[in-house]
């Protein structure tokens, strides 16, 4: 594919080294707007900008291609992922489907065999369907993956923790087994963990992708996709594609995802371990999760959100039916705490997949509300299992 860059999105990210998390949140990207001094980034909800003379603009001529609420936003949020370049889009998928194109017919994609369903779906029925293939391997074991490297393989797609099994990947194990092969890069599915409690590109990986509808908006009131890369390469891709496919957020979308990140604070509860009827929790905290370890090196926290078993599919039901602080509903990440049913819900594309999951599981996104109040909501909920 010829790459042009012709986004204004193709400039480099350029916010202060030294700053720290929080005041990048707050300020990257983000100094007062320049004609009016607005202290918030307006949104600049127009299609086309003026032109002084033909070619002689303010740096954005059509919106799709570039517009200053979208520019503020990748700004920001590859400041938070240390990141020299961020390229925003209209959801997680359409953020997955960019980097996927860089793919090109005969090549293979390296998925663990625990993942979010609409990124197995997409790998497997949208690229799929023009000759790229796809395998799914124990991920946590880089050695295998070395032993069994697939020929061909251009990406190495990694989710951690992942989505709904908290499973956690040693991101610099997987890196040093896929810089090994120079055509192939690892990508990082950095939603749960977000930039707060773990930089990707630090570890190793090539590209950083996020659901930014999840703890990066943290308000369930926006859908959004984001990319961050230091490699110029795939970033005049990213550039490129996100013009040319046009799968963009709106500069509504971007303003509430900025706001957003600037407000929200992921709670870590453990409220399960301990409950007679629950069989299994599955939290990257717990010094019995498998991944504890590699979580404390890569993670500088361990998120809010929470897996469990409850023995049945009926009663996994039941729990997750019978909350009223918990709203029953898809999606994760935000200030609401949110519960659901994976096997019927969100990861029901994955059914007969080697990524299927368990039927008696129930996932919780611990949401901000007041700590005694969730442990009350879901004791009594789980006291309805017979
Ligand atoms: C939700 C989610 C996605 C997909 O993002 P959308 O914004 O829903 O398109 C990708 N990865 C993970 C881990 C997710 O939870």
């Amino acid at each position: 594919m010829t790459i042009e860059p012709e986004s204004r999105s193709s400039e480099e990210a350029e916010t202060p080294a030294g700053w720290g998390f929080s005041t990048k949140a707050i300020h990257a990207g983000q100094d007062p707007e320049s004609t009016t001094g607005a202290v918030t980034v307006p949104v600049f909800q127009t299609s086309t900008f003026a032109q002084d003379a033909v070619g002689k603009h303010s740096g954005y001529e059509y919106a799709r291609t570039g517009n200053p609420t979208r520019t503020a936003l990748q700004t920001a949020l590859a400041a938070l992922e240390g990141a020299r370049f961020g390229v925003s889009f209209a959801s997680g998928l359409a953020a997955e489907d960019a980097i996927l194109r860089l793919l090109e017919p005969g090549d293979h994609v390296v998925m663990g065999n625990d993942a979010y369903g609409g990124t197995f779906r997409l790998i497997s029925k949208v690229f799929g369907r023009v000759g790229i293939t796809w395998s799914a391997h124990d991920l946590t074991d880089p050695a295998a993956l070395d032993a069994a490297w697939p020929e061909n393989t251009k990406l190495v797609w990694v989710e951690t923790p992942t989505n709904p099994l908290l499973t956690v990947v040693d991101i610099a194990a997987v890196a040093a087994v896929t810089a090994r092969r120079p055509q192939a890069r690892l990508v990082v599915d950095n939603t749960f963990a977000t930039p707060y409690l773990q930089q990707p590109l630090a570890h190793g990986a090539d590209i950083v992708v996020h659901s930014t509808t999840k703890y990066l908006g943290g308000h369930s009131d926006v859908v959004g996709g984001f990319v961050a890369t230091d490699d110029a390469d795939v970033h005049d891709h990213l550039a490129f594609v996100q013009n040319a496919v046009g799968a963009v957020p709106a500069p509504w979308d971007c303003y509430l995802t900025l706001r957003g990140a600037k407000t929200n604070a992921a709670r870590i509860v453990d409220l399960l371990v301990g409950h007679p009827k629950v069989e299994r929790v599955l939290w990257p905290g717990l010094s019995s999760h498998p991944g504890h370890a590699a979580a404390k090196r890569q993670m500088s926290g361990f998120g809010g959100m929470v897996s469990f078993t409850t023995g049945s599919r009926e009663s996994a039901l039941l729990v997750a039916e019978s909350t009223e602080l918990f709203t029953l509903a898809e999606s994760l990440g935000a200030v609401e705490s949110l519960i659901e049913h994976p096997g019927a819900m969100t990861h029901a594309s994955a059914a007969g997949s080697p990524l299927e999951v368990p039927e008696d599981l129930v996932r919780l996104s611990v949401g901000i509300e007041d700590v005694d109040d969730l442990v009350a909501d879901l004791t009594q909920a789980l006291n309805r299992i017979p």
